[in-house]
C-alpha cells in the first residue's frame, strides 16, 4: 500500500492527512493532524511545522517519515489576512487638568471636596478651610488614625486619601466618618494644595457625582470650558466604587490629536473613492461593496488609518522579499468598537472606552513561493513533494466527504485571519474569494472590549460559555439554567465568573460582570462572522444572488465555535439554505478539508508521483 499525505498550510494551523492507496486503487485515510504552523503562511518557515505534524501523523501509524511515497501541499491562495488588524481612533493626548482614580476597598460613603494637604503637614493647616489628607505608605494606619483624630479637634478634614490598601483599618480608628479612598498608587504624584473632590459610593452602588461631567463642575466650581474638558474622566470613572478628582491650575490642558485619517479605495476599473474613518464601519463597508473589485488600498500619510495599513504592506514585504509596492490590499473588513484610550494625568492608568474602528485587512503578494517550500521539505525528509490543487477546491473537494452533501455545493471556510468562501456546481467549475477577518479579529474585540491584559483570556472566552459560582455546589449558566457539582468546588471560585472548558473551570481574573462577557462575545462573532459570509456568498453565489445555493458546509477552526455555525444557520435560514458545521470524513468535524482533498484528489487525479 502507497501512503499519501495532504499538507495544508494556513494561517494559523498546519493540518496533515494520510491516506493508504492500495494496488487496485482504493483509498483508505488513515491518520490525521493539526498543529500550529511555524512562521507566516507560504514562507519557508512552515517547514518546521509541516515536518512535526508529518511526524506525529506517521507515529499513530508506527511508520517513519520516510515511508510515504508522495506528499502534496496546498497552492495556498496569496492572500494573508492575519496580523492586520488594528483599532483606529482619534487618539486624544490630553494633559488633563483633572485626574480620577478607581480603588476597590474604600471606605465611607459619600463626596468631600478640600484642599489637598500631606498628613505630614497637619501643622500648616489653618481653622477656616476643608482639606483632604494624603498619607503615602510609609505612615502606619494607627499613626494615621491618631493623627487624623488630633487634628480634627482644631480643623475640618473631610477627606482621606491613601497609598497603601488600608481605607478600612484607618475608618474603624476615627472618631468621626469621612469618605477615605486608598490603593492610590502614585499618591507622590498628588499636588498638595489643589482642591480635590472624593466620592465612595454606598455598597453595590457606583459614583453618581464624579462620573458625571456636571456633577465635578459642581464640586470643583467648573466653567463650561473646564467642564468639557473633564469628561473624559467622567467617563472613565462610570461604574466605579469610588473616585478621586483633581482640579489642576487652569491653562494646563493640552492637547494632541493624531487623526483616525482617510482610506483611498482604489477599484481595479481605476476609480478611486475616498472615506474618512470616523465615518463608522457602515458606511467604509458600503463605499467597499459600490468599489467592486478591489486593486489597492491606501491610508493618509501621517495618521492613524495611513501608520497602519502601510506597516501592513512593508510587513509583508519583507516576510515573502518582494519588491517594494508589490503588496496590496485587496479588501478590509471595518467593526465598530469601543477601544480604551488612556487619559493622561490618570493616577493609576485610567482609561475612558471611545467609539473606534477595528479593521482587518486582506493582503495579496504576488504569488507565494509554495515551490520552495516543497523543495526545502524534500531536501530534509528525502520525500517527493507536491504543490497540488488550488486550496479552495481542496477543501470543497474535502468538504464534500461530510454525509448529507451534494453538488452544487458551496463552503465556507473560516479561519483565523480570512473568511473564505467557495462554490463548485455540476460542471466542476469553482468560483472563490477571499474576504479579510475571522477568528483573529472576533478575538481581538473581545480582548479590546472587555479590557482584558491576555489575548489567551479573549480566546477563552471565544470558545467556551461562562457561567457564575454562586455557591461551592451550584453554577449559574448563561441561559440562565443551573448547574450542580456532586462534590464542594474549590473556594477560590466562589463568587467568579468561569469559563466552562470540557474538564475543567477556568476563573476570569478581570473583574467584569458575565452578562457583559456574553453581550461583547456575541456581538464580535455576529459583526465579523455573520457579515462576513454575507459578503462572500453574494460574491460566489450565480447571479450574485444567495437564494441559489442550495447547501453550504462551514469548514475551519472557527467553525468548531460553540455558537456561530448556529448564528449563520439562523442568518442563512431567511434564504432558505441548508447551513452546517462540516463533518469532514465523518469523523473529523469541520476541520481538515484541505488536507482530506489534496489526497482525494490525487486518487482523481493522474497520480502526479508518476
Ligand atoms: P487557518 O486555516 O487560517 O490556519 P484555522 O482554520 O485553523 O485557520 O482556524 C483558526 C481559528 O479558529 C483561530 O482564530 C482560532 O481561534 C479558531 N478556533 C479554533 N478552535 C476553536 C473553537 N473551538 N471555537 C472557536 N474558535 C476556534
Ligand atoms: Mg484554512
Amino acid at each position: 500500500m502507497k501512503l499519501i499525505a495532504g499538507v495544508d498550510i494556513g494561517n494559523s494551523t498546519t493540518e496533515v492527512c494520510v491516506g493508504g492507496v492500495a494496488s487496485d486503487g482504493t483509498l483508505e485515510f488513515l491518520s490525521s493532524v493539526s498543529r500550529f504552523t511555524t512562521g507566516t503562511k507560504g514562507t519557508v518557515d512552515n517547514v518546521a511545522g509541516i515536518k512535526t505534524a508529518l511526524e506525529m501523523a506517521m507515529e499513530k501509524l508506527n511508520r517513519p517519515v520516510g515511508d510515504l511515497s508522495l506528499i502534496r501541499i496546498n497552492e495556498a491562495a496569496p492572500v494573508i489576512g492575519d496580523t492586520a488588524m488594528e483599532t483606529i481612533t482619534e487618539t486624544i493626548i490630553t494633559d488633563s487638568s483633572m485626574i480620577g482614580h478607581n480603588p476597590s476597598t474604600p471606605a465611607g460613603a459619600g463626596t468631600a471636596v478640600g484642599e489637598l494637604l500631606s498628613i505630614r503637614h497637619l501643622g500648616q493647616g489653618d481653622t477656616g478651610t476643608p482639606y483632604i489628607v494624603v498619607a503615602d505608605r510609609s505612615v502606619t494606619y494607627e499613626a494615621v488614625a491618631e493623627l487624623l483624630n488630633k487634628a480634627m479637634e482644631r480643623m475640618q478634614i473631610v477627606g482621606v486619601i491613601l497609598q497603601a490598601d488600608e481605607a478600612v483599618l484607618v475608618e474603624n480608628r476615627l472618631k468621626k466618618k469621612i469618605p477615605i479612598i486608598d490603593e492610590v498608587r502614585n499618591v507622590d504624584m498628588i499636588p498638595e494644595h489643589k482642591m480635590a473632590a472624593i466620592e465612595v459610593a454606598l455598597t453595590g452602588d457606583s459614583v453618581r457625582m464624579l462620573s458625571n461631567p456636571y456633577g465635578i463642575a459642581t464640586l470643583l466650581d467648573l466653567d463650561a470650558e473646564d467642564t468639557k474638558a473633564v469628561t473624559p474622566i467622567a467617563k472613565s470613572l462610570i461604574g466605579k466604587s469610588s473616585a478621586v478628582v483633581i482640579k489642576t491650575p487652569h491653562g494646563n490642558v493640552k492637547e494632541n490629536v493624531l487623526p483616525a485619517g482617510e482610506i483611498t479605495i482604489v477599484s481595479k476599473d481605476g476609480n478611486r473613492r475616498t472615506i474618512n474613518i470616523d465615518e463608522g464601519a457602515v458606511p467604509i463597508m458600503n463605499l467597499l461593496e459600490e468599489s467592486g473589485e478591489i486593486q489597492d488600498m491606501v491610508g493618509e500619510a501621517e495618521t492613524n488609518v495611513g501608520n497602519m495599513l502601510s506597516g501592513i504592506k512593508n510587513n509583508m514585504e519583507n516576510l515573502t522579499s518582494e519588491q517594494t509596492g508589490s503588496v496590496h490590499i485587496t479588501d478590509i473588513l471595518a467593526v465598530d468598537t469601543l477601544a480604551p484610550v488612556l487619559i493622561s494625568g490618570a493616577l493609576a492608568g485610567e482609561t475612558c472606552m471611545e467609539k473606534a474602528v477595528g479593521i482587518a485587512a486582506m493582503v495579496k503578494t504576488k504569488q507565494l513561493p509554495m515551490e520552495r517550500i516543497a523543495q526545502v521539505l524534500t531536501e530534509q525528509i528525502h520525500v517527493s513533494v507536491k504543490v497540488a490543487g488550488v486550496e479552495a477546491v481542496m477543501a470543497t473537494l474535502g468538504a464534500m466527504t461530510t454525509p448529507g452533501t451534494t453538488l452544487p455545493l458551496a463552503i465556507l471556510d473560516l479561519g483565523g485571519g480570512s473568511t473564505d468562501a467557495a462554490m463548485i456546481d455540476e460542471t466542476g467549475t469553482v468560483r472563490m474569494t477571499h474576504k479579510a477577518g475571522a477568528g483573529e479579529l472576533v478575538s481581538m474585540l473581545i480582548q479590546i472590549e472587555l479590557g482584558l491584559h491576555s489575548r489567551t483570556t479573549a480566546e477563552e472566552i471565544k470558545k467556551y460559555p461562562v457561567g457564575r459560582v454562586e455557591s461551592l455546589f451550584h453554577m449559574r449558566l448563561e441561559n440562565g439554567g443551573m448547574h450542580f457539582f456532586e462534590e464542594a468546588i474549590d473556594p477560590r471560585l466562589f463568587g467568579s465568573v468561569v469559563l466552562i472548558e470540557p474538564h475543567d473551570l477556568i476563573k476570569i481574573e478581570e473583574n467584569v460582570a458575565m452578562e457583559k462577557i456574553i453581550q461583547v462575545r456575541k456581538e464580535a462573532k455576529q459583526k465579523v462572522f455573520v457579515r462576513n459570509a454575507l459578503r462572500a456568498l453574494r460574491e460566489i453565489a450565480p447571479e450574485h444572488n444567495i437564494k441559489k445555493i442550495p447547501n453550504i458546509v462551514l469548514v475551519g477552526g472557527s467553525a468548531e465555535d460553540f455558537e456561530v455555525p448556529e448564528m449563520l444557520m439562523e442568518e442563512l435560514a431567511k434564504y432558505k439554505i441548508v447551513c452546517g458545521r462540516g463533518n469532514i470524513r465523518r469523523t473529523e468535524g469541520p476541520r481538515n478539508a484541505v488536507a482530506t482533498g489534496l489526497v482525494l484528489s490525487y486518487i482523481g487525479g493522474k497520480h502526479d508521483d508518476e
